[in-house]
């Protein structure tokens, strides 16, 4: 038996029984990071991680009440804080970052003994959809060097699927969760906006983004997702997410007309219909119409952007980022730090929100943005009224080749189609792996949930990995 072949709970059970120490399991999680080293999904493995180890065995050997991770150990995506530890959300620009304080994510997981194992690579400040755009270079997909991991929690999710550790957490503002979590044959999640507090996470767009766990199985992301949800002090847009719900004999899935219109041409569309095909058995399926879901790619590329503006202003050469050399006064602190600290996609948001921002074009585009995303909130009200869940493919394709979109941002924005819709509603989703692709890499299944109802989307998750998952 392999700790890369367990399950996160299958982990926790082992250490509270005795069956093998926390020692043991990250000496042997540190041994297999350092064997896959060439896949770069790790950025680092903390240096406390044997010690926290030894304090939980040492717990537990007393007899002492230990958390319900105990001993268990997760990555953290590289935009999330953790005392004393390094961040630098994959940017050249905080290499030299050093947290001063804990995520509230992070003080949750360790409320409950897990081990924060070490920060994993990402697109720079969570925006892409590859890990490419990374000051660390690319992280490879687990299943295929040559292919992407996606992004932008695109080393959570290959560090998960190689079995570097158990879990790993990530943040989805547009997809970053549930994109890689598909392209890696993992489970992604991402829960009701409000649920999971963004205290001590750079987020790029605050008003879409989620943190939340990538792990092998429906149910490990349910209870890490447990630890790490409620209503914060330190984020006043969190909300008392109970994370419970009504259970059914039988639950609807809607398949939604607009989506599998647009998932026409995917070269994945037979084998999603056949995956769908052996579904009848187990649940109802229905049809549902959300006639903007398209538009929410639109809105997503306005309202991010103009977010990302605002929210990256902070980092200006002064406060936590390195400074470039050579400046004369103020403006050129500003002006070379960000030019020579940012990368490119960075950049090319942070233009796109001015412009969205500007006087002449704020009611042309960010607040048309806005009334559209008012328009398809009520068209997802409407649909679950006929469904519990809204089952849909993850992505269009799987895993594409490094490189092949790289240059072509447009292509890589719509990457996101069928991902970005529950961030500008807000609703949880999950994405489920469920089939190989032509290329021989993993293809993923979302669900769609009603605000609040993760219960029910836990529950049809772990119904499908049984009746249409991949093995
Ligand atoms: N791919 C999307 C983007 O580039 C999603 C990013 C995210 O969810 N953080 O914006």
């Amino acid at each position: 038996m392999e700790y890369c072949d367990l399950t996160l709970i299958e982990i926790r059970d082992g250490i509270k029984n005795g069956q093998f120490s926390s020692e043991e399991v990250v000496k042997y999680f540190i041994a297999r990071c350092e064997e896959k080293k060439s896949l770069n999904a790790m950025i680092e493995v903390f240096d406390d991680v044997l010690e926290k180890a030894k304090e939980v065995d040492a717990k537990i050997a007393k007899g002492e009440k230990v958390g319900i991770l105990a001993g268990v150990p997760v990555a953290i995506k590289d935009n999330i804080l953790c005392k004393g530890k390094k961040m630098a959300c994959a940017s050249k620009f905080l290499q030299n970052f050093v947290a001063p304080y804990s995520s509230t994510v992070v003080e949750k997981l360790v409320a409950e003994d897990a081990i924060i194992f070490g920060r994993t690579n990402m697109d720079e400040f969570a925006m892409g959809g590859s890990c490419e755009n990374t000051c660390y270079g690319a992280c490879h997909n687990a299943i295929n060097p040559e292919y992407v991991a996606g992004g932008s929690s695109g080393g959570s999710a290959a560090a998960v699927a190689a079995g570097l550790v158990p879990c790993a957490l990530g943040t989805d503002t547009g997809g970053s969760i549930r994109q890689p979590a598909s392209f890696n044959g993992v489970v992604g999640v991402k829960p009701t906006y409000g649920t999971v507090s963004r205290y001590g996470i750079v987020a790029f767009a605050s008003s879409l983004d989620q943190a939340s766990p990538i792990a092998k199985t429906a149910s490990d992301c349910e209870l890490v997702l447990k630890v790490l949800a409620g209503k914060d002090a330190n984020d006043s847009t969190t909300i008392d997410n109970k994370l419970t719900g009504v259970h059914k004999s039988k639950y609807k899935l809607g398949v939604c007309r607009q989506v599998m219109q647009a998932f026409k041409d995917s070269p994945c569309r037979e084998k999603f219909y056949a995956m769908l095909e052996k579904l009848n058995d187990t649940f109802d399926i229905v049809q549902v119409d959300i006639p903007h879901i398209q538009n929410s790619l639109a809105c997503y590329y306005i309202i991010a952007p103009a977010e990302a503006t605002s929210n990256l202003a902070r980092f200006d050469g002064v406060k936590y980022t390195t400074r470039a050399d050579d400046t004369s006064d103020l403006e050129s602190v500003y002006v070379k730090s960000r030019s020579e600290g940012f990368g490119k996609e960075v950049k090319r948001r942070i233009m796109l929100g001015n412009y969205v921002l500007s006087s002449g074009y704020f009611d042309a585009y960010y607040n048309k943005a806005k009334a559209v995303q008012k328009l398809i909130r009520r068209e997802f009200k409407t649909a679950f009224e006929n469904c519990d869940c809204i089952i849909m493919p993850t992505t269009s394709g799987s895993a594409f080749k490094i490189g092949e979109k790289i240059s072509d941002p447009v292509a890589m924005y719509k990457e996101d189609l069928f991902t970005v819709p529950a961030n500008i509603v807000g609703v949880p989703a999950i994405s489920v792996p469920y089939g190989v692709a032509e290329n021989g890499l993993p293809l993923g299944v979302q669900f769609y949930a009603d605000e609040q109802n993760e219960a029910v989307m836990f529950e049809i998750a772990k119904m499908f990995e049984k009746v249409g998952g991949a093995k």
